[in-house]
This record gives C-alpha cells, sequence and structure tokens, in this order.
C-alpha cells in the first residue's frame, strides 16, 4: 500500500492532467491511495469568492463563474463527448457553492471559506478520476470527509486521529481491491457533517494523515521540482538536490520557512517510519528526495531563505529588566494570535523576536504597544544556514550586513534588510 499526492502544479490543465495518468499507468496493479490538490490557481480564486460574497461586493457570482468556465473548459478538452456524465458530476458540485452564494451571509469568515473553498479539490478530484476511468486505468473516487475526521476549528482544523484512522481502515483498503482510490487533500468533515480545511497547501498532511492510517510503504509527493534542494534554485545558483534527508533535517528545514512540503507532513510518518519521496511529476523516472529515519549525514550546507519578515524589540523601560514574567506575557500574546517566532534573543532590558510579518502581527502590536515601549524594523529577510562552516558564515556576514544573527553548532541565522 503507497499513497501519493499530485499538487495543484500537477494537475493546472488538460495536459498535465494526462500526464498524471501516463505516470499512474507505470503503477497499475499496486495498491495506491492517490490525493489530489485544487487545480493550479483554483484555490486562491475561490478564496477570492469567499471574500467577495461575505462582503458583498456583488462580484461573487461572476468570480464563480470564471472557476466553473475554467474547470469546464479543462473537462470539455478531456471529454469529446458533450454527454459525459463528467458534465453533470461538475454542475452538481458547483450548484452547492451556488446556493452558498445566493443566500444572505450568517455564518463566520472561516466557516464559510471551508465551504466553498474546498469545492476546488472535489472538482479537480472529479476530473482527474473521470479522466483515469476513460484512459481504462480503474480508480474509485472517495469523499475524503467520509475519513478524515476533525473537529470544528474552521481553516485550521484540528484531526481526530483514532477515529481518522479507524475509519481509512474500514473504507479504504475494500476499495482498493478494485484499482485506485483517488480523494481529495486539504479536506475533513466534523462530527457533524460540515466540510473543513486542514490549512494552505494542507494536501501533503492529507497524503501523510492516510499513510499513517493505513501503514502505507511510503508516501510519495509529485511535484514541479526534482526533489529536496540545498536551497531555492531561484536565488542561489549552486544549489543541489539532496538524496536523501533525516526526517529531523526536514522539519528543520520547514519550521525555518522552506516550502517543499507543508510542515505538519512529517511528525506522523516518522511516527510510523514510513519514508516520504519528493519527487517531480515533469520527470517521473528520476529518483527525487527519500527523507526517512537512517539517512545518511547531510554535509552540505542549507540555505532557506524567508522574506517579509519583521523584527520587534520589546522593553518595559529603559533601564528596567525584562523579566520571565513580562516574556512569559508577550509569548502568551503570540500565542494567541498563532504567532510563530523564527527567531529570539533577549538582554537585560529588552527582548527581540523576529516573525513573519502578517496581518495578525498588526493586531498583536497594537496589543504589546499598551504595555511595551515598543520598536520595530519591516521589509527584512530572514536567511537560515544549515550545516553552516566558519568560512560560510563569515561570507554570508559580509554581504549581508545583519542586523541581527544568531550561531549554534548547526545553524546560522541571519536578519538584513530586503532592500540591500
Ligand atoms: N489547494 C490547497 C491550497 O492551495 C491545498 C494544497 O494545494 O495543498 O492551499
Ligand atoms: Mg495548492
Amino acid at each position: 500500500m503507497k499513497v501519493f499526492k499530485f499538487g495543484g502544479a500537477s494537475v493546472k490543465d488538460a495536459t498535465s492532467i494526462k500526464n498524471v495518468a501516463d505516470i499512474l499507468k507505470q503503477y497499475q496493479g499496486e495498491e495506491i491511495t492517490i490525493v489530489v490538490s485544487a487545480m493550479g490557481k483554483t484555490t486562491s480564486r475561490l478564496h477570492a469568492v469567499v471574500d467577495a460574497y461575505f462582503h458583498q461586493t456583488g462580484e461573487a457570482a461572476d468570480l464563480l463563474s470564471e472557476v466553473s468556465a475554467f474547470h469546464y473548459d479543462v473537462a470539455k478538452e478531456l471529454f469529446a463527448d458533450e454527454q459525459h456524465p463528467i458534465f453533470s458530476t461538475l454542475s452538481d458540485t458547483l450548484i452547492e457553492i451556488e446556493w452558498v452564494i445566493e443566500d444572505p451571509v450568517q455564518d463566520s469568515y472561516d466557516y464559510i471559506y471551508d465551504q466553498i473553498v474546498s469545492m476546488g479539490e472535489f472538482l479537480s478530484t472529479r476530473i482527474v478520476a473521470a479522466w483515469l476511468q476513460a484512459s481504462q486505468i480503474s480508480c474509485t473516487w472517495l469523499d475524503v470527509r467520509d475519513v478524515i475526521a476533525t473537529d470544528n476549528t474552521y481553516r485550521a482544523a484540528q484531526v481526530d486521529m483514532p477515529l481518522t484512522i479507524k475509519r481509512a481502515k474500514q473504507v479504504i483498503p475494500p476499495l482498493l481491491k478494485s484499482g485506485f482510490v483517488l480523494t481529495q487533500g486539504f479536506v475533513g468533515g466534523t462530527s457533524e457533517n460540515f466540510t473543513t480545511t486542514l490549512g494552505l497547501e494542507g494536501s501533503d498532511y492529507t497524503g501523510a494523515l492516510l499513510a499513517h492510517s493505513l501503514d502505507a510503504k511510503e508516501l510519495r509527493v509529485w511535484k514541479d521540482v526534482p526533489g529536496i534542494l540545498t536551497a531555492d534554485p531561484k536565488r542561489f545558483d549552486d544549489a543541489i538536490l539532496l538524496p536523501e534527508l533525516r526526517y529531523r533535517e526536514a522539519v528543520e528545514m520547514t519550521y525555518y520557512g522552506a516550502k517543499v512540503i507543508h510542515p505538519k507532513t512529517i511528525k506522523p510518518l516518522a511516527d510510523k517510519d514510513i519514508p516520504l519521496v519528493v519527487c517531480s511529476f515533469k520527470e517521473p523516472s528520476a529518483e527525487g528526495t527519500i527523507i526517512k529515519r537512517n539517512a545518511k549525514d547531510v554535509t552540505s550546507p542549507i540555505k532557506v531563505v524567508a522574506p517579509n519578515q519583521i523584527v520587534i524589540s520589546i522593553s518595559t523601560g529603559q533601564l528596567d529588566y525584562i523579566s520571565e514574567q513580562h516574556i512569559s506575557h508577550v509569548f502568551t500574546l503570540l500565542f494567541e494570535h498563532r504567532l510563530k517566532v523564527n527567531m529570539s534573543h533577549h538582554t537585560a532590558v529588552s527582548l527581540t523576536i523576529c516573525l513573519d510579518d502578517t496581518s495578525a502581527v498588526k493586531s498583536f502590536l497594537e496589543l504589546v504597544e499598551a504595555d511595551y515601549i515598543v520598536k520595530y524594523k519591516q521589509d527584512l529577510t530572514l536567511m537560515t544556514i544549515r550545516h553552516c562552516s566558519d568560512e560560510l558564515a563569515v561570507q554570508a556576514r559580509e554581504q549581508h550586513n545583519p542586523l541581527l544573527e544568531k550561531r549554534t553548532e548547526t545553524t546560522y541565522q541571519l536578519v538584513y534588510s530586503s532592500n540591500e
């Protein structure tokens, strides 16, 4: 039993969907559960529908028609026969959103978001499943809400693992007897049958949850990059592919802002020693990167660059100590705003933290400014270098002239102005 995950870029148009089918043909006869994301930019386009509806701008219906037209066009390119059942299936799926946006706004933003945005995954999986069937690849379409059980924290739903495992074991193995099982990433369901989502880019996490639940042999994530590289090749031309990596190293990379895999993906896999393979749908026979427990040590430096950072320095008064009580207060506020500290440092009189500069930071700042003396600087970049040699640290320091830095045995972090 294996789990495959195909992200939005791998199913962004008809040609890409055909490519996915070609890849899957090579695996016919194996027991594989396939998790698919929404096509291309659908998630953010549906997000725009939610905004327009929630704020009643009058544009929601038009924005939704664009999303519909896009999916119908892809389906028309794949299925010449206008009577093909996919067209009524798509219209049944879309009608659910049409009904929502016709009604006056009654529910919370996050609840509405999940009901509407999750439809991206329902549309994509319907089209991909129909294309696989038309290509003589047997597969069963599965509604993931029957398996992934969550609470009702809309947009960041927490998974009920024992119930999810129980349902996955009940539902999926019998279906695998007659071919692949294909389902939605990113989406879950509450005990009252409401739809939830697991956080942006959450389909990797869905793959990991299913792999864990089914004791899969591997989770294979198909991406538009050859695997995990030592740095973003768009920023560093010396970036190289890492053939293998320990779970721990992958967790550290995503913690510092590497975007290759969703941060929550590793834990459910590591718990059961299930390897994660990151490989390319553009080059399906290349090996990619394997993330597992006993991988070889990484010796080359790994660079993770996180732009759009803010550094905030907090003190109580010019010469007053900043005490544990203050620090604990500030961190409680950070927790309540769901803010993650990328780097921190404190001296006798001040606490300095570096965060992703999001809208939540604004409301956090308003609160700390009421009780402390606060200074901050925006438009900063945080670079984290793992396995950083002394020589490389000196080089990076000279190049970036950091305003904040931190060095441990394995890691060097520096924060510098993005406008240099
Ligand atoms: N479609 C969702 C998103 O774009 C989930 C995913 O792609 O992993 O965030
Ligand atoms: Mg996506």
